[in-house]
Parts: C-alpha cells; sequence; structure tokens
C-alpha cells in the first residue's frame, strides 16, 4: 500500500519511506491510499478471537501487502504483550483501559509496534546505511512510550524533546533515566515548541543531508493505525459479553480524550472498516481549538494552555490534517461522526471526585474527560466506551489531593523512580537544537 500527504503536494511514498521519513517533504502527513472494509465474516467471529488475532486481521489490511504475514505476526504479537480490558463503570459505560503496558499508557501500543517496524527494516538495510535517529516531541506520555519502545533497539538512537517543567515527575522519569541509546532533551518552553524543532529539523536540508532521521510522534503511520486494533478489540469484548449491550443498531459509542487527535483518528479509520460505530466524542481540556472547530468550521490553532491533563495540552492538534483530509475537507461530514466537548479543570477535578465516591472506579484526567462527556452525550439505550488512556498513578500528584487518599504505585512505575534522571538543557530556538543534532553528526 503506498501513502500520500495530506498537503497533496508530496510523492507518493511506499510504507518503509512513510515510516521512516515520519513526515512528508511537504509538511502532510501520511495517509494511506485505501482504507479496507474487513469483510462480515470477521465482525460475525471476532468475539471468538483473541486481541493478537483481531490486530492482526486489521494490521493486515494496512500492512499485508508490504511485510510477510510471518514477520507482520510477530511484530503484531511482539507489540500486543499486554491486554486492553473493558471494565464497566456506570450503566452502559464501560472504560477500555489502556495502560496495561510498560509505561502505563495507549501510547505504548503505537510506540511499540513502530519500533519493531523501524528494527525491520533498519536490520534489513544493516549494511548499506548509518543508524536511524528517531526525533520525538513529548507532552508526557510520547516520550515515556517511545522511549520504552526502543529502548536497547540497536541502529536506532532515540531524543525524546519535552517541555522544561510541563510534564510529571513520574512522566519525566520515564525517558530521562533510561540511558543506553535514549537522550532525553529538556527545552525551555511548551510542547508547542517541542513540536515545532522536530518538526523543523525534518525540513532542514542540510541535517538531512548527514542524518538518517524520522519521526515518532503520532504522526507517523507506523505508531497512528496500530491505535486502531483495540478499538475492535474493544468491540470485540463488548459482544463476548452480551449482544444486549450494544445498541439495537448493534453500534457502539466512542469518546476518546483527545490531544494531538491520533488516537480518535485511528478510531475514525476503524469506523471506515466496518467497525459499527454509531458516533465518535472528542474529549478535550481547556485546549478546545477542535471543539470550536465543530462549532463554527474555522479551524484556528492558538498556542496551548496548561491543564492536569497534561497529555492533551496541545493547541494545534497536528492529525486534525487526517481527520480533514478522510472526510474530504467537510465540515458537515465530519461534525456529523464527531461531537466535542471541553472542560475546565475543575469540572475534571470533579468527575474523578464523583465517580471515585460514586463507583469506586479511579479516573486519570484524561480519562476523566473521557468519561464525563459520555455520560453527557450518550443517547439512552446506547452503550458507550470511553478511553481511558492512563493509569491514574502516573498522575499521583494530581490525583491523590482530589480524593483525598494516596493510590497504589504499580511495581513497574515504582521502578523508573529509582533512576538518576539525565537530560541535555535546550533553548526553543530552532538554531540551537540544530547546531546540537551536527555535534552528533561530526561525531
Ligand atoms: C497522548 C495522550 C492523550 C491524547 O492522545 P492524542 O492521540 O494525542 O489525541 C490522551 N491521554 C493521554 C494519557 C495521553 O498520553
Amino acid at each position: 500500500m503506498n501513502y500520500y500527504s495530506t498537503n497533496g503536494k508530496a510523492p507518493i511514498a511506499t510504507l518503509e519511506k512513510a515510516v521512516v521519513k515520519g513526515l512528508a517533504e511537504d509538511r502532510g502527513l501520511y495517509m494511506p491510499e485505501h482504507i479496507k472494509q474487513l469483510p462480515q465474516e470477521f465482525f460475525d467471529h471476532i468475539q471468538d478471537m483473541t486481541f493478537q488475532e483481531v490486530a492482526f486481521e486489521v494490521a493486515s489490511a494496512f500492512f499485508g501487502d508490504d511485510i510477510l504475514a510471518a514477520d507482520l505476526r510477530r511484530i503484531v504479537d511482539d507489540t500486543l504483550q499486554f491486554d486492553c480490558p473493558i471494565v464497566p463503570v456506570k450503566d452502559n459505560i464501560y472504560a477500555l483501559e489502556l495502560f496495561h503496558g510498560p509505561t502505563l499508557a495507549f501510547k505504548d501500543v503505537g510506540a511499540r509496534f513502530m519500533a519493531r517496524l523501524l528494527q525491520y527494516y533498519v536490520k534489513r538495510k544493516a549494511t548499506t546505511s548509518g543508524s536511524v535517529n528517531v526525533l520525538v516531541a513529548t507532552s508526557g506520555d510520547t516520550g515515556s512510550a517511545v522511549a520504552n519502545g526502543f529502548l536497547g533497539v540497536e541502529g536506532i538512537h532515540v531524543y525524546v524533546l519535552y517541555p522544561k517543567g510541563k510534564v510529571s515527575p513520574i512522566q519525566e522519569c520515564q525517558f530521562t533515566t533510561l540511558g543506553q541509546n535514549i537522550t532525553a532533551i529538556e527545552v525551555d518552553g511548551v510542547f508547542d515548541d517541542c513540536q515545532r524543532l522536530v518538526k523543523s529539523a525534518f525540513m532542514d536540508e542540510e541535517l538531512n543531508r548527514h542524518l538518517r532521521l524520522t519521526s515518532a510522534n503520532s504522526i507517523n503511520v507506523a505508531r497512528f493505525l496500530p491505535q486502531a486494533f483495540y478499538y475492535f478489540w474493544a468491540y470485540a469484548q463488548l459482544k463476548r459479553r452480551a449482544t444486549a449491550s450494544l445498541d439495537e443498531k448493534g453500534e457502539v459509542t466512542i469518546c476518546v480524550p483527545s490531544g494531538n487527535f491520533g488516537n480518535i483518528c485511528a478510531g475514525l479509520f476503524a469506523k471506515r472498516m466496518g467497525l459499527p460505530v454509531s458516533h465518535f466524542i472528542a474529549a478535550n481540556n481547556a485546549n478546545s481549538v477542535f471543539y470550536e472547530y465543530l462549532q463554527t468550521g474555522q479551524y484556528q490553532p492558538r498556542p496551548s494552555v496548561q491543564t492536569i491533563a497534561n497529555a492533551m495540552d496541545v493547541g494545534d492538534p497536528s492529525n486534525f490534517a487526517r481527520i480533514y483530509d478522510l472526510y474530504g475537507k467537510s465540515h458537515d461530514a465530519i461534525a456529523a461522526d464527531i461531537s466535542g466537548t471541553t472542560y475546565s479543570d475543575a469540572e475534571i477535578a470533579e468527575t474523578i471526585r464523583q465517580t471515585y465516591a460514586e463507583t469506586g472506579y479511579l479516573c486519570d484526567p484524561h480519562g476523566a474527560c473521557g468519561l464525563r462527556a459520555l455520560e453527557s452525550q450518550l443517547q439512552p439505550g446506547h452503550v458507550g466506551i470511553f478511553l481511558e488512556t492512563a493509569h491514574p498513578a502516573k498522575f499521583r500528584d494530581t490525583v491523590e489531593p482530589i480524593i483525598g487518599t494516596t493510590i497504589d504505585i504499580p511495581a513497574r512505575l515504582a521502578a523508573f523512580m529509582q533512576g538518576a534522571k539525565q537530560s541535555v538543557p535546550m533553548s526553543k530556538d530552532f538554531a540551537d537544537f540544530k547546531e546540537y543534532l551536527k555535534l552528533k553528526i561530526e561525531k
């Protein structure tokens, strides 16, 4: 399968090129040329399949022409070494828990898949070209997922750019303590500055002449498309529970706490592939650019503001370009499939507190946006799933004061907190970052 750019001015790319380059030459995002509809038979039997089997079917639809089935199956199986269960929270409302991976957030799925796919390509080319440098900007969870997904992978070096003082201490130690082939870069700016530095590096001809640069941000198709896996798996689990748990049309409403809109975009692809979703809800924190787009038809990016759901502090969601393209640039079509919400920190906190008091279920701040949005928009008689995108312990400094008790830290999270922080300080000026990367070339 080939990939085109959302800006329409770059050459068509193979999967390998799309994965290694990340961003197209014209700064557009790569999109698969076709989205295969999965056969009815798959949906009829999905409840009898394992997560890996479901994911392999979905992966084959995208990557089956480019990767041998046996290799693809190994990459999928190796990626999904943990479950993504659905858990009932309230009547007709389920959490899809995406935090059972190594860094306790949904980004583990895409990051692990991409690391394995990139390694597959690097290995095949090991004799002809040098190592690959992965640049990734993070507002918190991307950095840890990517760094851990790539840790120790030969032939690949990862640079994680993160905004100084704007990620939680627990998030920070998940990518600053690893060493080996992982370098953390602490940028004196906000997330959008980090993202700009990464994008500028990809556009810089001089750097690209000497360095093989690739992006592991959610713009990379190898990170973004595998996120479709768990939408199908959530549906399989619902079906397994009882047919009564779906609405009269056999459909489900899905609510996605959104920042860069990669996760929800993968869900929209899943729907195109035939997943019976009646409606998507994009839950935003105070960074409400998409919400406003839905109301007004005007897309007006602006600097992000800091919130307690900090992985969604994005003022110019990169995957908006993909959604816009997927729906033929039609505001009406987008608004027909997706509705939006925006919540203040006070509303998010209230949702965490109330849900915990009423049900015993503890949401993280991102999942809380999702739950609140789903509760407010779910139609009577319908069934909804919200994505619980991270474990609440990752945000314990926020969550503990809200509920007034301490929470248990899972062992795999506590282990990160033992290590010593190592990071490279950096200004938000691209010239400085470029100088730094050039020094790496000379070495
Ligand atoms: C990254 C992240 C989000 C936002 O996902 P996008 O794909 O950027 O929309 C939401 N919640 C958590 C916990 C995250 O880490």
